[in-house]
């Protein structure tokens, strides 16, 4: 039996230990320093941008084209394994266009998607105002639908994920932070080898470890003296409920507007995001200490009613903000063995995709560790 130890437990934790679960030979074991799901995942709307995304080939494009791929199976699956609902919206998303100057790359981007096998749709305003009348149309130039891109709750899915994991037999240890690696210490070697994890009371003995500490990442790599830089960078949402709901009730797709997202929940319920804020170029600990600024906020709501009106009606029931990892100085997401050891993998760093790679990063995690 091969003992793969992954550290964190937020949406790509959980999903590598899914998938790593349904692997033959393989026993998973989860530690993470909070419960499930607390760290950027609590933050984030979950919103899969990949075939309405600029990427169109790379590595960026396969992973997304992959996670797309695995989210078609993954949710029933899990629904079905675990009884567990997972909120999720396929009507897609709508992106809307203000400058005209824009619309030829939306439809060099359509036909690259259609030779891909994906449908983008460019439509004139009338139609947007037809399709959801909910929105202002004035200054729109035209709208980009994108019916195979999709929203899930990040919460709901990651608490799948651990119910799914759980079930196939790994094993999850809440409320443990990792403080230090077994072999960690032998500097000079190359091709070193960490025997366990270690948590301030108990070791968990380890063939395998992965790292996806998000902004854990850090402060764990430099124990093994490889510094992974991966800092945050925050995001501001909220929740409104509006007596009725937007638009036409059979068609509730996620609209993004000036990179702000509206993302239906049903019921009247929207989740309205997110701010993009940098931390001050000073240390780690200041930015990890940085707070929100309202203002910031608040100007994505105006962003949004600008967009959709009746949002101004609403009344805010939440605010909430997160930390986004975001690694420094590589692309982001880190998906790679840690130099040095011959048994670290890193899977951290997503920034603000985290919720659509995890899929494919834990499919990606498979392949190094079948290999
Ligand atoms: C406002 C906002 C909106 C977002 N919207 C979207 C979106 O629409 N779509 C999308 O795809 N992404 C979105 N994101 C980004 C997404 O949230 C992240 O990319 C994703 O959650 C990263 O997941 P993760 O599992 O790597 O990190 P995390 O969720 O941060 O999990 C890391 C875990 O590691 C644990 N950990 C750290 N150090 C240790 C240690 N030493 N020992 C034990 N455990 C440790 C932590 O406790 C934590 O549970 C958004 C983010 C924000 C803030």
């Amino acid at each position: 039996m091969k003992r793969i130890t992954v550290i964190g437990c937020g949406v790509v934790g959980a999903a590598i230990a899914y998938e790593l679960s349904l692997c033959q030979g393989v026993q998973v074991t989860v530690v993470d320093q909070t419960a499930p799901a607390q760290g950027s995942t609590a933050a984030a709307l979950g919103v899969g941008m990949a075939v309405i995304s600029h990427k169109v080939k790379g590595r960026n494009w396969r992973l997304r084209e992959r996670s797309l791929k695995r989210y078609q199976t993954l949710i029933p699956e899990l629904e079905a394994l675990t009884g567990r609902a997972i909120q999720h919206n396929i009507q897609g998303i709508l992106s809307l266009c203000f400058a005209a100057e824009d619309l030829p790359r939306w439809r060099s981007l359509q036909e690259i998607r259609q030779r891909q096998g994906y449908r983008l749709e460019v439509w004139e305003p009338e139609r947007v105002g037809d399709r959801c009348p909910h929105i202002n149309t004035t200054g729109v130039a035209a709208g980009i639908y994108s019916p195979q891109d999709f929203q899930v709750n990040p919460t709901d899915l990651t608490l799948a994920l651990v119910a799914g994991a759980q079930a196939n037999g790994a094993e999850f240890h809440f409320g443990k932070p990792v403080v230090g690696f077994d072999g960690a210490e032998v500097l000079l070697q190359e091709d070193r080898h960490c025997a366990a994890v270690q948590t301030p009371n108990q070791s968990f003995a380890a063939d395998a470890i992965v790292i996806s500490a998000g902004l854990g990442t850090l402060p764990l790599t430099q124990t093994l003296y490889q510094p992974i830089p991966i800092g945050p960078v925050l995001g501001q949402a909220l929740r409104l409920h509006l007596d009725q709901p937007l638009g036409h009730l059979d068609f509730q797709p996620v609209v993004n507007g000036h990179d702000i997202h509206l993302v239906p929940l049903g019921d009247g319920d929207y989740w309205v995001g997110a701010t993009v804020e940098f931390p001050p170029e000073t240390s780690f600990e200041d930015a990890l200490a940085m707070r929100p600024e309202a203002d910031r906020l608040d100007d994505v709501l105006a962003g949004a009613i600008a967009y959709c009106p009746a949002l101004a009606t609403g009344k805010i029931t939440q605010r909430w903000s997160g930390l986004r990892p975001r690694p420094q100085g590589q692309a982001a997401p880190v998906i790679q063995s840690l130099a040095g050891y011959s048994n670290i993998w890193l899977a951290t760093g997503h920034y603000r995709n985290g919720v659509l790679l995890a899929p494919a990063t834990a499919l990606a995690v498979r392949d190094f560790l079948e290999n």
